[in-house]
């Protein structure tokens, strides 16, 4: 079928966009996007049970109902002082909610913010009352009382945007999608400002490109807040797998990972190391010092295996290679970080390695490579003994 569009039907869209059911249609459309952003925020709250995650959620809350309140005024106007004061006031309050709950993603709230934050919202509530006596101290403006009551809001939220860049924006991740954020906030509310004080309303291409404008920015918001979500999961997923102090893998995940290997009979092999002398080291220079060498040895192994294979901590100055890559030899590997251990760093390793045999569990692996570390120690340290 020919895809004519006669002239009425041309008008029939643009009609449609232009009156309030296409106004409508995009509302509603933004509303999609607000619960989606409503639902992942709402259950980082619940999975990780911060308080500080309360007022983002809270802010999306406010803005779903204050779309759903201009999705209802542009079916059923209703003019009243008290609705415009109540739309106003949600505005402004989930913009500040929004930006302190953006922050918040990123930094533990302290209580220097706490006050930053009281001041913040004692100027807010002042700013929302001059709504009520703006047009009294502006004595002869009766002709549009409206316009006044408003004014000290709306010009209000420039402010507040002008906060976000100079308070939030240095305190978190993620600045580009923030700046953009803040970006159409202040081209939006100008836009809004030229609609409503110069315009009155009454040119509807700039209406779309509030709409248009509102959509990017939700779009902006949902990706801010997604992107932040998955890397919270995975800082906690890596801090389960990982050791704290040497940022190696743990035991649990690097037996979870030989195994893998030995039961798909994979060519592995395992280098045990053991720091010599250990002891005496934290007894005569100290635990801090003793960490200190623990953290180089460990970098140094991660350096010699990154390519090859995995390592992990097995225990207090134990840690584990596996080798999955079958070109390498682990005695050479092992070699390598033996003297490099000796010639960087003012302790010594005794090391223990030994390949997959027919038969062999990721048990009786690790335990060989143990037994050969053993050897190591007992036949004079600072060596290599295969198994
Ligand atoms: P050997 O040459 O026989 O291995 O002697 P060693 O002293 O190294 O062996 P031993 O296993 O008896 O002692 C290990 C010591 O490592 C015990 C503990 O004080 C120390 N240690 C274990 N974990 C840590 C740690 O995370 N930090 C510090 N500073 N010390 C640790
Ligand atoms: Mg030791
Ligand atoms: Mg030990």
């Amino acid at each position: 079928m020919p895809m004519d569009s006669s002239p009425t039907d041309s008008m029939s869209w643009s009609a449609f966009w232009n009156g309030p059911l296409g106004a409508v249609f995009l509302y509603a459309m933004l509303l999609v996007i607000l619960a989606m952003t409503f639902i992942i925020s709402f259950r980082l709250l619940v999975n990780r049970r911060k308080i500080g995650y309360l007022s983002m959620v809270l802010a999306i809350f406010i803005m779903i109902v204050q779309n759903v309140q201009i999705i209802i005024r542009t079916l059923w106007p209703i003019d009243s002082d008290m609705q415009y004061f109540i739309e106003l006031s949600l505005k402004m309050l989930s913009f500040l909610l929004l930006h302190l709950g953006i922050y918040q993603l990123y930094n533990v709230t302290r209580k220097r913010d706490a006050f930053v934050l009281a001041v913040i919202g004692v100027v807010s509530l002042g700013v929302a009352l001059s709504y009520w006596y703006l047009p009294g101290w502006l004595d002869g403006v009766n002709g549009s009382m409206r316009l006044v009551q408003s004014l000290g809001i709306e010009l209000y939220m420039f402010l507040l945007i002008f906060s976000g860049f100079l308070l939030v924006n240095p305190r978190i991740g993620q600045n580009g999608k923030y700046q953009v954020l803040l970006t159409l906030a202040f081209f939006n509310q100008t836009i809004h400002m030229i609609d409503v004080y110069l315009l009155k309303g009454e040119q509807p291409t700039l209406r779309m490109l509030g709409i248009v404008a509102s959509f990017v920015c939700h779009t902006v918001l949902f990706l801010l807040i997604f992107e932040r979500i998955i890397e919270i999961m995975q800082a906690i997923y890596n801090s389960s797998i990982k050791d704290e102090l040497t940022k190696l893998y743990n035991r649990k995940y690097f037996y979870q990972r030989v195994n893998q290997h030995v039961r798909m009979r994979e060519p592995v092999s395992v280098i045990f190391i053991d720091i010599d002398n250990f002891k005496k080291l934290n007894d005569t220079k100290g635990h801090h010092t003793g960490d200190e060498v623990l953290m180089q040895v460990s970098h140094i192994v991660r350096e010699e295996t990154e390519d090859i294979g995995i390592c992990g901590r097995y225990g207090g100055e134990e840690i584990v290679v596996l080798i999955v890559d079958p070109e390498t030899d682990p005695r050479a590997v092992a070699e390598r970080i033996r003297a490099r251990v000796e010639a960087e760093t003012v302790v010594t390793v005794s090391m223990g390695s030994s390949k997959l045999r027919k038969g062999q569990t990721a048990d009786d692996l690790i335990k060989l490579a143990d037994e050969a570390m053993y050897q190591a120690k007992t036949t004079g340290k600072n060596k290599i003994v295969t198994l």
